[in-house]
């Protein structure tokens, strides 16, 4: 039987970050069990064909001043800065993002109701209570034409519920709310300025996502791949794992999905199954494609709100860096959001995806495709219903009582992105080591370990 201080189930951004923050604080016995044959998890990168592609895009988006000093030093020399260039794609011309602050260009009708509801909203601002829906604070947020010409239709795309079902927890940076005067504007004139959390972000010159953990598991000595968890019992402190047999540990950090890894531990109670039954997610169909074409597009990545687009959002892969493909040739991504009992024919999904990229002018008849690769997503997003938080709750707690966490976008089961990932596994790691506070690993701490 295998022994360990410390099992880390998954080695994506959060189980690695634990594992890596751990040996600095010089806690070596940590075992990190990864299903698939290489590092990363959805920060991973496949190559096809001479392309490389990410799982949709996956952009660095630097806030912390311990997340932007560890990324850069992890991918020293090896990280471009660029401006956002991210846009809209409805009534048949392309707009800025965000949608609420730049409606110059649309039908005047569309512009029309999106400026004036948006003034009625000010001027009459509906009561809202303490948790409204995320549709009621649209409505509040944006007056009804911005909802009804983009906030609705692209959110009922991508989440695939009711957006009366949904809170409005998960959005707090990543919608961002224009003034008055932004909105009246971006309704006159074509506005360039930058809003959001995200108008600039960084991303590897070389070798796309997968360089940042594969940084990582440099440092992280006990990773096994190929190593699935496949049952654990929280009360005595035995994993069973593919390719290791039994491992016993004094303590467990979960970074798989949340429902699934609950379903891998025995004798769950009553409280934690009614919890695990509540927790809903989508899925993302990731169609990358590479077109022999080159310069395709210079845009990042561009929103599609309207029901005649199977997808969401599709983005310029080589837009990042020109290095994901072959010379004289550009890759894309394109996102389909579907609930986790649909089972959608990727081939017809496919002939809708090409037959909307030409239609909208991305694409051209003759283009010819050099590659194609889809990545099924599971779970890609956590689903924020009102049953989502207490349920949480209810899990977490129980974990805690086993001695167990559950870390990152999945295993805390929320929406996050690569550094807040990171920072939790930092964060984690003086937990389990003893030591506080955000900024107690030092600059010494990062230099590379002899
Ligand atoms: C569509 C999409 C777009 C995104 N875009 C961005 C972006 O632009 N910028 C950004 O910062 N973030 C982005 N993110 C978020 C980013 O992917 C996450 O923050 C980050 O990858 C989370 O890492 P993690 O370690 O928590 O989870 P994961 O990467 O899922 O890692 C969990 C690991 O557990 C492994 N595992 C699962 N089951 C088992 C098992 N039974 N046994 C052993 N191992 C197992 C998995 O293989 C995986 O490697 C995006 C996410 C999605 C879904």
């Amino acid at each position: 039987m295998t022994r360990t201080d410390v099992l880390v189930i998954g080695g994506g951004l959060a189980g690695l970050s634990t594992a890596w923050h751990l040996r600095r604080l010089g806690l070596t016995s940590v075992l990190v069990v990864e299903k698939e044959a290489r590092p990363g998890g959805r920060a991973g990168t496949v190559e096809k064909d001479g392309f490389l592609f990410d799982q949709t895009g996956h952009l660095l988006h630097l806030h912390d001043p311990y997340g932007r000093k560890l990324i850069l030093r992890l991918l020293a020399g090896n990280l471009s800065l660029r401006e956002r260039s991210s846009w809209i794609h409805s009534h048949g011309v392309f707009t800025r993002y965000p949608f609420q602050a730049n409606t110059f260009g649309l039908p005047r009708g569309v512009v029309e109701d999106c400026v004036a509801l948006f003034a009625k909203s000010r001027y009459r601002p509906a009561r809202l209570g303490k948790a409204p829906s995320f549709e009621r604070w649209c409505l509040a947020a944006f007056g009804e034409g911005i909802s009804r010409h983009f906030m609705f239709p692209y959110n009922a795309k991508l989440w695939r519920a009711e957006l009366s079902e949904l809170t409005t927890e998960w959005q707090g940076r990543f919608l961002p709310r224009p003034s008055p005067e932004e909105v009246l504007y971006g309704a006159l004139f074509d506005q360039k300025k930058f809003f959001g959390y995200n108008a600039a972000f960084r991303y590897p010159l070389r070798g796309g996502i997968q360089v940042l953990p594969d940084a990582l598991a440099r440092g992280v000595p006990g990773l096994r791949l190929e190593a699935e968890l496949e049952r654990v019992d929280l009360d005595e402190k035995v994993a069973v794992v593919k390719g290791l047999g039994e491992v016993r540990y004094e303590r467990l950090v979960n970074t798989m999905p949340l429902p699934f890894f609950l379903d891998k531990a025995c004798a769950l109670p009553k409280a934690v199954r009614t919890a695990r039954a509540a927790l809903r997610w989508r899925d993302v169909y990731n169609l990358n494609i590479g077109i022999a074409r080159a310069d395709v597009s210079d845009k990042h990545w561009i929103y599609f709100p309207e029901k005649r687009f199977a997808f969401y959002r599709a983005g310029f892969l080589t837009n990042f860096s020109k290095s994901l493909a072959p010379r004289g040739m550009t890759s894309m991504y394109i996102e389909v959001s579907r609930r986790p009992e649909e089972r959608p024919s990727k081939a017809a999904l496919e002939r809708r995806i090409l037959a909307g990229l030409r239609s909208c002018g991305l694409l051209k008849a003759s283009d010819r495709l050099a590659a194609r690769h889809w990545f099924k997503i599971d779970a890609a997003y956590v689903l924020y219903d009102r049953a989502r938080t207490p349920a949480v709750a209810a899990a977490m707690a129980w974990l805690r009582s086993r001695g167990a966490e559950s870390i990152g976008r999945w295993g805390a089961w929320k929406y996050s992105f690569m550094e807040e990932t990171l920072l939790d596994g930092k964060a984690c790691a003086q937990r389990l080591a003893g030591r506080r506070g955000v900024q107690h690993i030092d600059e010494a701490e990062l230099a590379p370990l002899r």
